[in-house]
């Protein structure tokens, strides 16, 4: 058995070992959102800051997010451009969404942008996410909403959908899908599984006969503040996130 690690798993010696570190992350979010089918084929990115430096790493163009490893990741800057050579393609529309995102928050280092069934059929409906099951009470007072205007940012969009977003990390991105972003890769991934499970079960609700409990605003409003606050925590969203790898790589037999 040839256990010699393939060159995409070799930390480059010219590479720090922050942004390898976070590749390696960024890495382990692609695999772990190609492992619960939230892809949307090549499309969509995660994109990351790199440590004291306005470049981000994201996704080449044209690889599956399974096919995704901290070597081959782009690094680009905020209008999506390549800042380093590559053999690989950057798709600077796709990051478009993402550079405003990281160009206008300082709090936010990861932003998730997905187009999943649930997601995407929660953003067409008019009332947005509810609040009333338990990971749409999480979610109470924190999701922001824009109005579509076409498949792909542009410029004279930027600033509206940055008002659209103001302080919010959670962006109903109308008619379209959703975008997360956090302070780093774990925390925007749990934050992103919040929404998904949020979309799944009010899709699944929706479509059964008979009301739904509703929850005073009190109590969503407590779940809410209670989840922002863990999010905020040191080690919480971490330790979702590495169990999460560790289910992935248990189930697939994959080490990165
Ligand atoms: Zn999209």
């Amino acid at each position: 058995m040839d256990l010699t690690p393939h060159p995409d798993h070799i930390q480059p010696a010219h590479m720090s070992d922050a942004e390898w570190q976070l590749r390696v992350q960024l890495a382990h979010c692609y695999h772990l959102v190609d492992h619960f089918g939230w892809t949307e084929t090549i499309f969509n990115h995660i994109s990351a800051r790199v440590p004291g430096s306005d470049f981000y790493l994201v996704n080449p163009f044209g690889l599956n997010y399974d096919e995704v490893t901290p070597a081959n990741l782009l690094k680009v800057d905020l209008e999506g451009r390549k800042v380093e050579p590559s053999p690989y393609d950057a798709n600077p529309a796709g990051f478009a969404l993402h550079g405003a995102i990281h160009g206008a928050r300082e709090d936010i280092h990861c932003v998730i942008h997905t187009h999943t069934t649930p997601v995407s059929a929660i953003a067409l409906k008019r009332a947005g996410f509810g609040h009333d099951d338990f990971y749409g009470a999480q979610l109470f007072g924190r999701v922001a909403y824009h109005t579509f205007e076409g498949i792909t940012l542009f410029a004279d969009e930027k600033s509206r959908m940055l008002d659209s977003l103001g302080d919010k990390h959670v962006l109903v991105l109308r008619n379209h899908g959703v975008a997360v972003g956090e302070m780093d890769i774990p925390r925007a991934f749990f934050l992103l599984w919040t929404v998904q499970r949020a979309a799944e079960i009010q899709c699944a609700a929706g479509a059964m006969a008979g009301d739904n409990v509703a929850l005073p605003a009190s109590i969503s409003q407590r779940c809410s503040d209670l989840t922002a606050q863990l999010i905020r925590e040191d080690g919480f969203a971490h330790k979702f996130f590495d169990a999460m790898v560790r289910q992935m790589q248990g189930r697939r037999g994959r080490r990165l």
